[in-house]
């Protein structure tokens, strides 16, 4: 599979964890835009968020949980972050593995400022 984001999870491609378990993988951005920069992926391969389905109600659930418990554990959730999803083109999605963005550490400004 030629996605980069799975190459990360089989640890072919190295990457600054700071969370995992059997279904969940999150790391830090390698170009962050804030101080606080994490991806937060499913291990399982979906490639956009128009393809999560019904049967992934628990999976992302728990990446909710887990953004929730990384923003804690990164000091942010007082200051405030937000959880960005590009969902294809006109977002700019690059990655076709699907992630959320948890940035935050500083003020980031109107949302499309
Ligand atoms: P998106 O535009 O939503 O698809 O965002 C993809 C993100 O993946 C960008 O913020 C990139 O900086 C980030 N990224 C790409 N390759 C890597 C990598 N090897 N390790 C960490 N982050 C990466």
């Amino acid at each position: 599979m030629d996605c980069i984001f799975c190459k990360i999870v089989e640890g072919s491609i190295p990457s600054k964890k700071v969370f995992e378990n059997e279904r969940i993988l999150a790391f830090h951005d390698i170009q962050p835009a804030a101080p606080v920069h994490v991806l937060i992926i499913p291990k399982k391969h979906i490639p956009t968020m128009n393809d999560v389905s019904g049967e992934d109600d628990a999976l992302m659930a728990e990446i909710f949980a887990v953004a929730r418990q990384i923003a804690k554990e990164l000091g942010v959730d007082e200051s405030g972050y937000r959880l960005i999803n590009n969902c294809n083109p006109d977002s700019g999605q690059l990655v076709y593995h699907l992630h959320f963005h948890l940035v935050g550490g500083r003020n980031l400004g109107p949302l499309l400022g």
